[in-house]
């Protein structure tokens, strides 16, 4: 649906999960999805290579997994944001490690907020987030609308 400056894009009842987390943060991850199996397990779960693999392996939840984050993980979650296929995401980064994809890491946050889809940095958030109403239901998020800012722009540059 547009809206002339946005677009808005449903959130359906499953969601498109994408779980990521820094090596310091992994442990944590994989022990709050187990906790959590029962409703994460309603949903379409994926994640970076090494943090998709671990879930899978403690928790037996199917993730999709994509490359590892420093290899381009990160980069294909973005992806997929962009292409509407991701819509919420458990993002455990770790904010007392350096990472060698740190502007992955920047252009992942970006995409997500431009987006406008959920996104725990951390567990308490992710915790709450859980528990929200909208996961039972659809939810609109509301998206620049891109089309007409090109056409825009363009205009402007003849
Ligand atoms: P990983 O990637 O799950 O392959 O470790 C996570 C990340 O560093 O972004």
């Amino acid at each position: 649906m547009i809206q002339d400056n946005y677009v808005v894009f449903e959130i359906g009842k499953r969601k498109n999960i994408a779980l990521v987390a820094h090596d310091g943060k992994k442990k944590e991850l994989v022990e709050w999805c187990e906790r959590n199996k029962d409703i994460l397990k309603e949903h379409s779960l994926c994640g970076t290579g090494t943090t998709s693999r671990l879930i899978t392996e403690r928790t037996g939840l199917r993730v999709k997994g994509y490359n590892s984050g420093p290899l381009g993980g990160d980069q294909q979650i973005g992806a997929k944001i962009v292409e509407g296929k991701i819509d919420f995401m458990i993002f455990l980064w770790d904010p007392l490690a350096a990472q060698p994809h740190d502007p992955d890491v920047k252009a992942l946050l970006r995409i997500a907020v431009v987006y406008d889809i959920p996104i725990a940095n951390n567990l308490s958030t992710a915790d709450f987030m859980l528990r929200s109403e909208y996961m039972k239901t659809t939810y609109n998020r509301k998206v620049e609308n891109f089309n007409k800012k090109v056409e825009d722009r363009v205009s402007q540059m003849k």
